[in-house]
């Protein structure tokens, strides 16, 4: 069965469903302007799964103004806030009961093991809407004290519309870390998905009808950066820009939110080092490591994909990592239960993973493992061989750029000092680890290290209730947390003078 705007499509683990293809603009799908279609294709196999409509500027105009609309609408801006976090609640169990459908199509779009999906990604879209659905009535002002003449107070106000513009590596929780905080402060939202995964954020986009939200509360596009993102980050009727993805469009998404002094958060790359000292608990690091490359086939901002080890026990933990990358990589089929490894997302990136293991060869690292494409049974699908380098100098390719594959270099350290300046030779500042069994060398490394997020003895552990974010040119602002409540309202000074004449 097939509709102008909903597609009955079956996955490749046997799922039917049916799919929204339009543009989800005050609580309906229409379709795009211009007809315009993005084709998503399945990185697995490389065939064509749906197209949907893509937006371009004119598109992005009607969802501004639907957002605006519904912001000045007594429906949102009066509702109260305990009812605002009752519909955030109500969408997360939503959430729950399509877990299966949402996960299937992110695997399909994606490529992520549908495991990882369902239980991780998923589950934390829900958590995050629940957690801020708690904030939505705890956004408070302050009574500041001036003295007797003065009462002086400030209200905690929603920006207004704001444009969120999302990466394609965890599509449905890069949206609910947008839209949790923003909608908690009673924000209304235009968010744009990447166009190289645009079908789970549209099957979500009817869990928000479904739970209650006025119409022009959350607006869902799809469209290529460009056209629709840079439509979205110059428009004059929005707020703020919120922006997940790389460094270089960041800095452009800066540029154009600059004509109206738009409110920015960027979360950009990493290069995120990873040091493991002598005394560690070896066998945990080179797990915890391994994990925090290899992860979503090293598709993560904050992918620890620099790891320096002290000199003495480097032979040992190259020799302990290449052999956790055989006992747990298992590349393939997303959908098997025992993959650990899916495709990269895009043919795009996959050429781009390749690009960096030629120039890793060519600049002279030693290849550990990997280093080539990973072709499943038939040929197809952008598989890329877990690999490891090492014998890599500081000033390498491969050592400095942000790769966004399941490739890491492995380097050595003689001191902690020059751990913690190899660590921060870098542009970037996102995640960061340390492995140790000394608690005051943790603390101690952990604060000097220049990044936003230090895990001690882990590795890629985020947590929805704990701040995240980058320094340097990894990024502004910081999402998650209480912390990810700043970037949604403004503080409104009230005076209210008690008696002081003139
Ligand atoms: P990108 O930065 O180009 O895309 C991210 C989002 O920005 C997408 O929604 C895209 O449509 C939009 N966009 C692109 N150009 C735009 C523009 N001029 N104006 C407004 N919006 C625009 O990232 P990519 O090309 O998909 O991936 C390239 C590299 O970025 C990756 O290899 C990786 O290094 C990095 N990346 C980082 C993250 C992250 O989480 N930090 C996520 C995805 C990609």
């Amino acid at each position: 069965m097939t509709s102008d705007l909903f597609i009955v499509l079956k996955a490749p683990n046997g799922k039917e469903y049916k799919q929204p293809i339009g543009l989800f603009i005050n609580n309906e799908f229409v379709k795009s302007r211009s007809g315009e279609k993005i084709a998503s294709i399945n990185p697995t196999d490389e065939t064509e799964i749906a197209s949907v409509y893509a937006a371009s500027a004119d598109d992005v105009d009607l969802a501004v103004s639907a957002a605006r609309k519904a912001f000045k609408d007594s429906s949102w801006r009066d509702l109260p806030p305990t009812d605002r976090g009752g519909l955030m609640f109500k969408l997360a169990s939503l959430i729950e009961e399509h877990a299966e459908t949402l996960a299937t199509i992110e695997t399909w779009d994606n490529g992520k093991p549908y495991s990882v999906a369902l239980n991780e990604d998923v589950g934390e879209v829900a958590n995050t809407f629940r957690y801020y659905g708690g904030y939505a009535d705890k956004v408070h002002g302050q009574v500041i004290n001036t003295g007797p003449d003065k009462f002086a107070y400030t209200l905690r106000e929603p920006l207004g519309v704001c444009g969120q513009i999302i990466p394609w590596n965890y599509p449905l929780a890069m949206a609910a870390w947008k839209l949790g905080p923003a909608l908690a402060c009673g924000n209304t939202v235009v968010i744009k998905a990447a166009e190289q995964t645009p079908l789970s954020i549209l099957y979500f986009a009817q869990l928000i009808k479904e739970a209650g939200f006025p119409p022009g509360v959350v607006n869902i596009l799809n469209g290529h950066g460009k056209e629709a993102g840079a439509a979205i980050a110059s428009h004059l009727d929005i707020d703020k820009i919120a922006f997940t993805g790389s460094t270089a469009t960041g800095r452009q998404i800066m540029k154009m939110a600059s004509i109206n002094l738009k409110n920015i958060t960027l979360e950009t790359g990493g290069k995120s080092p990873l040091i493991v000292f002598a005394d560690a608990d070896l066998d945990q690091a080179v797990k915890w490591s391994h994990a925090g490359i290899m992860s979503n086939m090293g598709q993560i901002c904050t992918a620890t994909s620099r790891v320096l080890v002290e000199e003495s026990i480097y032979d040992e933990f190259v020799k302990l990592f290449k052999e956790q990358v055989k006992e747990v990589s298992k590349v393939g089929d997303p959908f098997s239960d025992d993959t650990f490894q899916g495709p990269q997302v895009t043919k795009a990136q996959f050429e781009k993973v390749l690009g960096y293991i030629e120039s890793g060869k060519s600049e002279g690292a030693t290849l550990v493992t990997g280093g080539e494409a990973h072709k499943d049974a038939n040929g197809k699908g952008f598989f890329i061989a877990p690999t490891v380098f090492t014998h890599v100098t500081d000033n390498m390719k491969i050592y400095r750029e942000e790769i966004f594959g399941p490739f890491v270099v492995i380097s050595s350290f003689k001191t902690e000092e020059e751990a913690i300046n190899r660590a921060n030779d870098t542009t970037y500042g996102l995640g960061s680890a340390v492995f140790t069994e000394n608690l005051t060398k943790a603390h101690r490394v952990a604060r000097r290290i220049e990044a936003g997020m230090v895990w001690v003895n882990s590795s890629n552990d985020s947590d929805f209730r704990i701040p995240f974010g980058g320094v340097k040119q990894s990024g502004i602002g910081r999402e998650l947390g209480e912390e990810g409540l700043r970037a949604y309202t403004n503080a409104k000074a009230v005076h209210v003078n008690m008696g002081s004449r003139l």
